[in-house]
């Protein structure tokens, strides 16, 4: 957690863009924005950015409409905002606050002052984000993580050279999750993330078995001492749990739902090391993927690469 922390300047009048960026670049990543779409942009394509200054006054789309926007996206919530604007009223405050911006900074600015209230609302960022980490849990599904899945997937493939037990895997991808953001937006992929993980989180039942977003649209099914059989009845029912939460998807050409593709191998640790299980299970994955999507595929370990 020593990465430089990234802040997100937004400011329609490059002069204020400059004395912002020298002020902070030191000590922080500066990205720059020079309207509201562009802020939108830099956030989709940047979504460890840990703040956000934002100017009120821009032409087009003003900074509460683009706080609207950001807020739009659960994965955007923890993004503290600051509104820094010549707008000083205290109800032009209250409409800022009230919209969820963390703090408001009057223009003209004190260097010093800005600097300081970054570095506070800064160090809540940096403590959040790596309790985020230490208790292992997603922030939006609020499923494990992928760090606390590596451990326990190594932990279990111990577990399975001591014992000789077996181990499936599953990999699970949403179809076409690209085309759904796009065309349904930005919040509505947020949610169709949260009702996958907790389907998912719903098939399983023993307290080794473990659901974790593995990153983006992609989660993990680990289910130790598992035969295939089992394995693939849990990946069938989780597929199925998923298309019955009728999310509509437009542009799917799967279903008229939200659907998922899982790719799953079941083997011994003596078959291959923990990174290669996954690249197994991945390969089924492309599989069901190549088979037509909204379905499961379940194999062994003789696609060693
Ligand atoms: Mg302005």
């Amino acid at each position: 957690m020593i990465d430089q922390q990234k802040i997100l300047v937004v400011d329609d009048e490059s002069i204020n863009r400059n004395t912002l960026s020298k002020l902070l670049e030191d000590s922080y990543e500066i990205l720059l924005a020079k309207n509201g779409v562009q802020a939108l942009k830099r956030l989709a394509d940047n979504p460890s950015i840990d703040l956000i200054l934002l100017d009120v006054m821009m032409p087009e789309m003003d900074g509460y409409e683009v706080l609207r926007q950001i807020k739009q996206s659960d994965q955007n919530t923890n993004i503290p905002v600051i509104f820094i604007t010549s707008k000083n009223s205290p109800e032009d405050e209250e409409k800022g606050l009230k919209l969820g911006a963390i703090d408001y900074i009057n223009k003209p600015f004190h260097p010093i002052i800005v600097k300081l209230r970054l570095e506070n609302h800064l160090r809540s960022v940096r403590q959040r984000k790596l309790l985020e980490v230490m208790v292992g849990y997603d922030g939006l599904t609020e499923i494990a993580n992928r760090r606390k899945f590596d451990e326990a997937l190594y932990k279990e493939w111990l577990q399975s050279r001591r014992a000789g037990s077996l181990l499936s895997l599953a990999m699970i991808d949403v179809d076409f999750f690209k085309k759904f953001n796009d065309n349904h937006g930005h919040a509505e992929g947020d949610i169709a993330l949260k009702v996958t993980a907790k389907s998912l989180a719903g098939t399983i039942q023993r307290p080794a078995d473990l659901v974790a977003r593995y990153g983006g649209e992609e989660f993990v099914l680990l289910l130790p001492d598992t035969d295939a059989i089992g394995a693939t009845l849990i990946a069938e029912r989780a597929c199925a749990a998923i298309e019955s939460q009728k999310i509509i998807h437009g542009f799917s050409e799967a279903s008229d739902f939200v659907t998922v593709s899982i790719g799953g191998v079941t083997l011994t640790a003596t078959d291959a090391p923990p990174e290669s299980i996954i690249k197994i299970a991945d390969k089924y994955l492309y599989r069901a993927k190549e088979e037509g999507r909204n379905r499961v595929i379940w194999g062994g370990s003789e696609i060693i690469m």
